[in-house]
């Protein structure tokens, strides 16, 4: 019986609907290349959060925003006590973002919720779809800030206090925020959550390129983030002979070099990262005095992070040549697994609706990470187009999309009614 009423569920999702509420989304904070900008607490945030609640008003739901704006939309269950089986993900995007990242999660998760409504579907847990504030942090430094102050109240203040480059704190942005829409009921942070599964694109090409629609997300590579200063002397470039120099860049230019080396691993399982590497004076005639670099490394092993991760410092001091260097460590996230009862409805669901699918591990980041410290979490994955992501050219199919909804509608009400 169950069975049966899930596939009614999965029967109902309307591939078009769906589609058609993305490109509605996709028009605020719309860029010219095709893209959004729907930075963090924006008045752009603001309007597609307003949409959202009024769709979801319309439906019939009721919808609700915690302390850091995070927002809850809820279809109750048959059992008052029950806690909540959620789904979801983040309306908001990088400066230049695509129309899918993030906002999949939550509209896929609207459409399922539609579709259990439309189907007759009763189940014993209420089901909540929410859009988690500030996932990119890219206006707000501290990524996942919603399920990070969702699962730890004790981050609030400090979150609030944060300041954006113009010198704007959240709880002021909040404040915008609230005031651009509809009232909405208060939601206590942290309170019980039986479930969390969050669909969200790929952002990387193995779906794609496997033919697979669904990819049931095992876990979440860990990370360590590093900070590398290399001290030389400022001076002349027309005067200064090779032997007298102090140069940082060339020093940076052999750590770099060796630590390519260093994490270039054949299986290609390494994600290592120089992603900004600053000069200073920066001048064009002058040998540069010092150079910050700083290194984003991943891998989905903790024992492989701790081996290499362990390495960096010593591999930049072996090349720093006549400069000296200074690492930092700025942050260390450990990896995630999901194994568990939701990843194993989700398998369930993918093989009840007979789609392609395979497991697949996230190198990306999401508030699932958090959420798994507070109850069993899962993630879906549905392919984008040449795994393109954090670009306006980001691209998915609808039909893709609609699967990924199908798989989201099941599986709620697969973990609803335990
Ligand atoms: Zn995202």
């Amino acid at each position: 019986m169950a069975e049966r009423t899930s596939e009614s569920a999965a029967a109902a999702v309307d591939e078009a609907r769906l589609w058609d509420r993305h490109m509605e989304m996709a028009k605020i904070g719309a860029t010219p290349k095709g893209g959004v900008n729907r930075q963090a607490l924006t008045p752009e945030d603001a309007r597609a959060r307003a949409l959202l609640a009024n769709w979801a008003q319309e439906l019939g739901f009721t919808c609700a925003m915690d302390d850091i704006g995070s927002m809850y939309i809820r279809r109750p269950g048959t059992d008052a006590d029950a806690a909540p089986v959620m789904t979801g993900s983040h309306t908001d995007s990088q400066p230049s973002g695509g129309r899918f990242d993030g906002i999949y999660g939550i509209l896929g998760g609207l459409e399922a919720l539609q579709a259990i409504e439309e189907s007759g579907n009763a189940t014993r847990r209420p089901i909540e779809v929410v859009n988690w504030t500030n996932e990119e942090a890219s206006r707000f430094g501290s990524g996942c800030m919603g399920s990070q102050v969702y699962t730890d109240p004790a981050k609030l203040d400090g979150m609030l206090a944060m300041k954006d480059l113009e010198g704007v704190t959240i709880a002021e942005a909040l404040a915008e925020t609230r005031a651009a829409m509809p009232a909405l009921a208060h939601r206590a942070l942290k309170s019980p959550v039986a479930y969390f599964i969050e669909a969200h694109i790929e952002q990387g090409p193995e779906l794609e390129a496997t033919g697979n629609v669904i990819g049931v997300v095992t876990g979440i590579a860990g990370s360590r983030r590093f900070e590398i200063q290399v001290h030389g002397e400022d001076a002349h470039a027309g005067t200064t002979p090779r032997k007298r120099r102090k140069d940082a860049v060339r020093s940076a230019a052999d750590m770099a070099r060796a630590l390519f080396e260093l994490m270039d691993d054949p299986e290609d399982t390494v994600r290592f990262t120089i992603g900004r590497f600053m000069v200073t004076p920066n001048a064009l005639a002058v040998v540069p005095g010092h150079v910050l670099f700083t290194i984003d490394f991943r891998h989905s092993e903790e024992e492989v992070l701790t081996r290499l991760g362990d390495q960096i410092e010593a591999v930049c001091q072996r090349n720093a040549g006549p400069c000296t260097v200074t690492m930092t460590e700025t942050r260390r996230a450990p990896t995630k697994s999901f194994a568990g009862p939701v990843p194993d409805a989700i398998l369930a669901a993918t093989q009840r609706l007979g789609l392609a699918h395979m497991h697949i591990f996230s190198g990306a980041g999401h508030d699932a990470r958090y959420m798994a410290d507070l109850c069993p979490t899962g993630m879906i994955f549905v392919p984008c187009e040449k795994g393109i992501s954090h670009n306006e050219a980001e691209n998915a199919k609808a039909s893709d999309l609609a699967a990924g909804a199908r798989v989201i509608a099941d599986t709620l009400i697969a973990l609803a009614n335990r």
